[in-house]
């Protein structure tokens, strides 16, 4: 298999919420299957509008993941999750949540056009909107669809600090073209807890498998900590696919708190023991140009 089948390709649209297709550079989408929603996937005919507010702890890229055994792992970012400590309220019901971690109380997911409008980071206190889920099992944030957003009041200035993006055209991809990067060193770090660069940055960068201990703790205010929402194609005859969350980290490759954590099965129907070891990692990073970027 050509490496190009697999690498992360930037922005397209995640359920719910529409990419707002921010780009430094002019990049080609790669097709992606369709799929259809396994009949196990459970669907919520009533969506809810919700009304929320509350301080941000951590705000992560959002993005979907598609596997098919170790031949394929496409990643493509379409917004990004905030993760608040607050309150959501449906009608005057105030909204119960069982959080992932004990950092945070719930988990929306805005666009990026939202995030560059707001500049949203830790510490902003906000309110808005947001939709309960359509698909549950396929969707990690708590609410989406996010509306009315306002920040009412701005966070530490440490954290909106914002990464300078170069384009580099001396490292370039294979066909000669130039690289948008930014440079974690520059910055206090790890975990970095600066604005969030754009999604375009997260795509070419590319990401490795991190440890769910790892996403939970220590890592959990790193603008390069990711929960995707991962779709397996469990059989592609009767285009059969499987749900489930997985965490990864964008980050710097050298970064001393990263831990990989235990290989991920990658269930086919009729095949078992099928793990991703890691080495889709090493395509996945395969523009990095140095390990502290
Ligand atoms: S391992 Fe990744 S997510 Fe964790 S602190 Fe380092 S760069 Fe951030």
């Amino acid at each position: 298999m050509k490496k190009e089948s697999i690498r992360t390709v930037p922005i397209d649209s995640c359920e719910g919420q529409v990419s707002d297709g921010l780009s430094y550079l002019n990049l080609t989408r790669v097709a992606f299957p369709s799929i259809r929603k396994s009949e196990t996937v459970k669907m919520d005919d009533e969506q809810k509008k919700i009304e929320w507010n509350g301080i941000v702890v951590s705000i992560q890229p959002r993005s979907t993941v598609w596997r098919y055994l170790i031949d394929n792992r496409t990643h493509r970012e379409c917004g990004y999750n905030i993760f608040l400590k607050g309150e959501a309220y449906l009608g005057s019901e105030l909204l119960q949540h069982d959080s992932a971690c004990n950092q945070y109380d719930f988990c929306v997911a805005i666009s990026e056009k939202q995030e560059a409008k707001l500049k949203i980071h830790i510490g902003d206190e906000l309110k808005g909107t947001g939709w309960t889920k359509k698909y549950p099992e396929t969707e990690f944030a708590d609410y989406y669809r996010a509306g009315s957003l306002k920040k009412l009041k701005a966070g530490d200035s440490d954290y909106a600090q914002d990464m300078g993006v170069k384009i580099d055209d001396v490292n370039t991809r294979y066909d000669g073209t130039p690289i948008p990067r930014v440079y974690s060193s520059d910055y206090p770090g790890p975990p970095w807890s600066t604005s969030v660069p754009p999604l375009e940055i997260y795509a070419w960068r590319g990401e490795r498998m991190l440890s769910k201990a790892s996403w939970r703790g220590k890592c959990f205010r790193c603008i390069w900590a990711n929960m995707a929402n991962v779709t397996i194609q469990y059989d592609f005859d009767r285009n059969l696919v499987l749900n489930r969350f997985e965490t990864f980290c964008y980050g710097p490759l050298s970064c001393k708190y990263y831990n990989m954590g235990p290989a991920r099965v990658v269930p086919y129907k009729g095949m078992s023991g099928v793990k991703d070891q890691g080495w889709l990692d090493e395509i996945c990073v395969e523009y990095r140009n140095d390990p502290d970027e």
